[in-house]
């Protein structure tokens, strides 16, 4: 849970070519305070040591920085059979070392109907997660959060009403709200400015309550997309490509919302200093003051 409004890159930083566990020193250097580790190609077996993943866990602590883990691509709650249980044991494997790690939130996409009617896919998907949250209780440490992404694809499920519908039925769920994806999603470029930035907020406090929405973990990007969904990531002066940040900035500091903001950018951390500079900014034309480190000046 962040105590501010915190900042970072999906991966490591593009300027940085050492260890994962050199990530936080080199983050808190640029003034940023987040870090999503991606353990996104893990299979069956985690794709680090136990004792890296815990000296990460010290450095981020050290240095200050928040950490997340997005979890495995290989995984599909909604499948059956032997795909379901693979699926269950990569979620678990990450929650493992996630909370080695300290991690506080694991992110993962729920899965894909695959020709499933997608109330059948839904409850496939909470049996699933209900199942990961009792299997996880044997892991020793913190818990972290189990974070169900909204989700770019339409073959994929994780739209909103779904993301919403987990967390209601989950216990330890929290929403993941990728940004670029809803907006991606439809094939239409859902989020048009300041009212649908709103509706999605609003719709998130009514069914999860405001504790939720004032805590949320979050990702963005401008995005390119076609009738199927997402296509391409773009960098944030790609102004051609929606959707826009500055209007999320304004909400973020007119309501005190303390997001983690976790750049998808083809330049991560970089563009993660220019969110945080809009949102540093739009706290400055409201005469308030930033809640956390400001943006080294030069
Ligand atoms: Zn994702």
């Amino acid at each position: 849970m962040a105590d501010r409004p915190r900042f970072g890159p999906a991966g490591k930083p593009i300027g940085y070519k050492g260890k994962a566990t050199g990530v936080p020193r080199y983050l808190r250097s640029e003034g940023l305070d987040a870090f999503e580790f991606q353990a996104v190609r893990w299979g069956a077996r985690p794709g680090m040591k136990k004792e890296d993943a815990e000296e990460l866990g010290r450095e981020a602590r050290r240095h200050d920085v928040l950490l997340s883990m997005h979890a495995s691509y290989f995984i599909n709650l909604c499948a059956d059979g032997k795909k379901l249980e693979d699926s269950i044991r990569r979620l678990l494997v990450c929650l493992e070392y996630a909370s080695y790690m300290g991690a506080y939130i694991v992110v993962f996409h729920p899965g894909f109907y695959k020709g499933k009617p997608k109330e059948e896919a839904l409850e496939g998907c909470i049996r699933a997660l209900r199942r990961v949250r009792d299997e996880a209780s044997t892991i020793s440490g913190k818990l972290p959060l189990l974070g169900p992404e909204t989700t770019g694809k339409p073959t994929q499920l994780g739209d909103l009403e779904e993301i919403i519908r987990l967390c209601e039925e989950v216990e330890g769920c929290r929403p993941v709200v990728d940004w670029a994806h809803i907006h991606a999603r439809e094939g239409v470029g859902s989020i048009r400015g300041r009212d649908d930035y709103l509706a999605i907020l609003r719709l998130l406090e009514e069914r999860l309550g405001s504790d939720v929405v004032e805590n949320l973990h979050t990702h963005f990007t401008r995005v390119e997309f076609s009738a199927k969904g997402e296509l391409k990531h773009h960098r944030m002066d790609e102004v051609s490509y929606g959707p826009e940040f500055a209007p999320l900035a304004e909400l973020m500091a007119e309501l005190g919302l303390r997001h983690v903001v976790i750049s998808e950018s083809p330049i991560l951390d970089r563009d993660a200093l220019v969110m945080k500079k809009m949102v540093e900014e739009a706290f400055r034309k409201l005469g308030r003051p930033f809640p956390g480190q400001a943006s080294q000046v030069g």
